[in-house]
């Protein structure tokens, strides 16, 4: 009895491990087939600069369209597709879209900049470059306007990463940091990573107003990117109290609800043109 208990035999017949195992199951098949129905969207959210106030950027942010639950955001479906690998696939139709999409932008005039997220998973293809490269020549988009978006736990294995995005930046696109300061990593990798931009995570932005330890962090982020020469974007800037203390701190571009949040392609459009009419942008 105690041997079935702690043995195989019974976990494999725990009834919470099965329907756990099923839900991955159904998940997986749900998000292959998603994939195949085009079932998948990707928002963009603007990167507006400090000194023009202007959309300098768009960040390429996936969604599921699906046919029962709705818009799901990709924190519910982004881990199962990592663990199941069907990260590479869907990023990939990210990638191209995105470019797609920057490439059209371009040519009505607005030369932006598009950034898009990889997965560890990706990071880890060894034909990600040839995925980028295809990407990029497919859809015509020049290099320096893609910037693709990692993030530090990424970045554990420092000499492969290193080569990775060596490679990456000999393609000519850009790289970002994403939620800097929430992983681990040492500051002296910042240095030795062919790195282009810091991307301030949103928990340092929230309470920049109010003078928490969080926010204390932030001009001395702006100010070692700055002396590393690399760029910085706030995400999750809320509120006109966030973007003046941020811009006080010489920031170099805003993300967050306070511009826009997410929208669809045509929407994001809209944003464009009214902001080329009407100057300056509302705050
Ligand atoms: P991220 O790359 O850090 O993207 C920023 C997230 O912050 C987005 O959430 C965005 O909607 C949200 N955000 C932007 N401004 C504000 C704000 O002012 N306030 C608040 N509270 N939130 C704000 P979203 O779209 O739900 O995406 C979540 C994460 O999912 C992304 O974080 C990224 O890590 C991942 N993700 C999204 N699209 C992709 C993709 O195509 N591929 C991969 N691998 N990951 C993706
Ligand atoms: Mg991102
Ligand atoms: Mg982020
Ligand atoms: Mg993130």
């Amino acid at each position: 009895y105690r041997a079935k208990e702690s043995g195989n035999s019974y976990r494999l017949f725990d009834p919470q491990m099965d329907s756990e195992a099923f839900d991955k199951m159904a998940m997986e098949h749900d998000l292959r087939k998603a994939l195949e129905r085009g079932e998948f969207i990707v928002y963009y959210q603007p990167y507006v600069d400090f000194r023009t106030r202007r959309i300098v950027g768009a960040e390429a942010l996936i969604r599921w369209q699906h046919p029962e639950r709705g818009l799901v955001p990709p924190l519910q479906f982004i881990p199962f597709a990592e663990e199941t690998g069907l990260i590479v696939p869907i990023g990939d139709w990210v990638l191209r879209t995105a470019c797609a999409q920057g490439k059209q932008w371009q040519e009505q005039g607005f030369p932006l900049r598009i950034g898009v997220n990889l997965s560890s998973r990706q990071f880890q293809q060894e034909d990600l470059v040839e995925m980028v490269q295809a990407a990029l020549q497919e859809t015509g988009l020049e290099p320096e306007h893609l910037e693709l978006e990692i993030t530090e736990s990424m970045t554990m294995d420092v000499e492969r990463s290193n080569e990775m995005l060596t490679k990456l930046k000999q393609l000519g696109v850009r790289i970002g940091m994403d939620d800097f300061g929430t992983g681990y990593s040492s500051l002296s990798y910042l240095q030795k990573f062919p790195l282009d931009r810091l991307k301030i995570d949103q928990s340092f932005v929230r309470d920049t107003h109010m003078l928490t330890h969080e926010s204390a962090i932030v001009p001395t982020i702006i100010s070692m990117a700055h002396n590393l020469k690399l760029h910085v974007t706030a995400e999750g800037v809320e509120t006109p109290e966030q973007f003046a203390f941020l811009d006080a701190q010489l920031c170099d571009e805003a993300q967050g609800y306070l511009f826009s949040q997410p929208v669809p392609a045509e929407q994001f459009s809209k944003l464009l043109e009214e902001r080329m009419t009407h100057g300056e942008p509302q705050r």
